[in-house]
């Protein structure tokens, strides 16, 4: 499925070719930490289905425990959080940051990841007040 997204501030643009069947949420503390929420959720694209259209994504290199590096990326002026990807010679896989996808409501989660760290609470926002427009 064909997706296309961008930054809050619009300086950055993308197009992806993306497996609906692949959209997870990630609850690991490092997508908590670096989302500035209770979870992300990604969709995924090979290096060869993501364009960046405009902008250039300032890149943060994340390491992880296990020695493993991953290249966050987001808009230097607005913040926003895009993708990340492999560090170094391909092929790459991109984790898309649904939140930027024109298409988020057509791509609902299908799995859940790292649900050890997840928030106590995440099972529950179903059933809080509902304010504002539906
Ligand atoms: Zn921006
Ligand atoms: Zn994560």
């Amino acid at each position: 499925m064909k997706i296309d997204g961008g930054c809050h501030c619009g300086k950055i643009a993308y197009e992806a070719e993306i497996d609906p069947d692949k959209v997870i949420i990630c609850h690991c503390t490092d997508c908590q930490a670096l989302s500035g929420s209770a979870f992300r959720t990604v969709a995924f694209t090979a290096e060869d289905g993501f364009k960046l259209l405009s902008g250039t994504p300032k890149v943060y290199v994340k390491l992880a425990d296990s020695g493993r590096q991953r290249e966050q990326t987001f808009c230097g002026d607005c913040g926003s959080p895009l993708y990340s990807t492999d560090v170094g010679a391909g092929p790459k896989v991109y984790g898309i940051r649904l939140g930027t996808a024109r298409q988020r409501d057509e791509l609902a989660p299908k799995a859940q990841y790292w649900c050890g760290s997840a928030r106590d609470w995440v099972d529950d926002v179903g059933t809080l007040p509902r304010i504002g427009a539906q």
